[in-house]
């Protein structure tokens, strides 16, 4: 079975962000149980990425800057690395570069990994 890296964008990405996205904290708990490593890549505070999360039920298993997305790559063993963002400049961008997939919020809640 293929491990999955999920790497969330928190504003414009996910429900509890500002704007809210369209990825629900119930499709990310789902994504956790399924096995994925799942993590959250914002330009919030680290410690405020964590909580937003754990405030949800969600352990996040890294809390990182956009600009540290390889470092994330070099941490974790994963056969996918996928970044999720509503943002070309700040989140395709990055994560392209970091060697990482990427899709589009709306793309990403299509996936069967959600459900
Ligand atoms: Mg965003």
């Amino acid at each position: 079975m293929s491990r999955i890296l999920l790497s969330l964008d928190i504003d414009g990405t996910i429900e509890v962000g500002d704007p809210p996205g369209v990825l629900t904290m119930e499709m990310i708990r789902t994504t956790v149980g399924k096995g994925f490593i799942v993590g959250s890549c914002s330009d919030r505070p680290l410690s405020t990425q964590r909580r937003i999360f754990l405030q949800h039920g969600i352990t996040v298993e890294f809390a990182v800057s956009k600009h540290m997305l390889p470092e994330v790559m070099a941490q974790f063993h994963a056969d996918h690395y996928v970044h999720v963002g509503d943002r070309e400049d700040l989140d395709k961008r990055y994560a392209l570069a970091a060697g990482f997939g990427f899709l589009w919020p709306e793309e990403a809640a299509e996936k069967a990994w959600f459900f």
